[in-house]
């Protein structure tokens, strides 16, 4: 047992449950024909009856918080790790992520950006390269975004393609789907260091299985190579307070603390599409003022004591871990 030993947890209990059912096809195919509104309505009913039933298990579930055996600790003796990502939906996410990253820098943080290659939008490269500039990393988000990546075995293998082709060009290293769809053995395919797909609780999802740990963990190729697994590990800001309708920051501070505590990873993801820069929100956005309330929360909270950095260091650190480890047992299976 080591402290990757999760990683064939996590990736048994998301085997095989990618056929997409019925329902949920026919969901994304009529998803463009049904208003925002009425969609958002249906959903928030549906949550409400969500919140209930895993009242004992969101937004913490205790089960994750095991420390996984040999987990080597953070870097530096920190006590837990942050990373902010960010989705970048559509045209209206595209036009704030510059105003997202001068907020971060602001306050003294850097994120990443996961964009859409083939959607309703085009990044431009001089984004992308304004963004890295400033320390801000990089990531792929899906390919379409229209539900359609994992719709069969032979249309993902079709779309990592492209996908592969998107994180060379861009020279990333993370990916994560749309809708947060994952299964762990199909992404062994794609050219990536790291994704970030999965969640340790989130019943809100479309496809709501949690890998139920805080902590990162490896998944392993055939070849013997592999990639880092990121659940999020923070509700997402459309859960919080676009269907859930809250108006402060309680469940991020309290979820936060839970997380410090047990040295696990903090890893949230904020949409640039739905945050609202005058701070007078619509049916679609929130203020602002609640993300920057965030950062500065951690700021002032947890300052030194918090590992802040991107997505790519935290799966680089835990791949070269794990390479050590099975250096270290090799060299004492040729001693022995
Ligand atoms: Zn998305």
């Amino acid at each position: 047992m080591n402290a990757m030993s999760v990683a064939d947890r996590g990736v048994s209990n998301l085997h095989d449950r990618n056929r997409t059912p019925l329902l949920r096809r026919m969901y994304y195919r009529m998803k463009p024909m049904i208003p925002w509104a009425v969609r958002m309505e249906l959903r928030r009913s549906h949550a409400r009856r969500l919140l209930r039933r895993f009242a004992a298990s969101w937004p913490i579930d205790p089960a994750a918080g095991h420390t996984p055996a040999g987990w080597p600790g953070w870097p530096q003796g920190k006590q837990f790790a942050l990373v902010l990502t960010h989705d970048v939906e559509g045209p209206r996410g595209l036009e704030q992520c510059a105003r997202l990253a001068e907020l971060e820098i602001r306050i003294g943080f850097r994120s990443s950006f996961n964009f859409v290659p083939e959607g309703v939008y085009t990044t431009p490269d001089a984004l992308r390269a304004s963004l890295e500039e400033q320390g801000f990393e990089i990531g792929v988000h899906d390919l379409h975004h229209d539900g359609s990546l994992y719709r069969s075995r032979a249309a993902f293998r079709f779309q990592a393609r492209r996908i592969n082709h998107y994180l060379a060009a861009w020279g990333a290293v993370g990916f994560r789907s749309g809708f947060m769809f994952h299964n762990l053995h199909w992404l062994k395919e794609l050219d990536i260091t790291y994704d970030t797909s999965t969640f340790d609780t989130d019943p809100f999802e479309p496809q709501p299985d949690g890998v139920r740990t805080i902590f990162p963990f490896w998944v392993t190729r055939a070849d013997g190579s592999g990639y880092v697994e990121l659940p999020y590990t923070l509700p997402q800001d459309g859960t919080l307070f676009l269907l859930l309708r809250h108006t402060n920051i309680a469940v991020w501070k309290r979820k936060l603390d839970w997380l410090a505590a047990r040295g696990g990873l903090a890893l949230v993801n904020v949409h640039p599409d739905y945050l609202a820069f005058d701070n007078r929100p619509s049916a679609c956005t929130y203020p602002v003022a609640l993300y920057e309330a965030f950062l500065e929360h951690v700021a002032s909270r947890y300052g030194n004591r918090c590992w802040h950095t991107q997505a790519r260091d935290v799966a680089t650190y835990v791949a070269t871990r794990r390479s050590r480890r099975a250096a270290a047992a090799l060299a004492v299976e040729a001693a022995g």
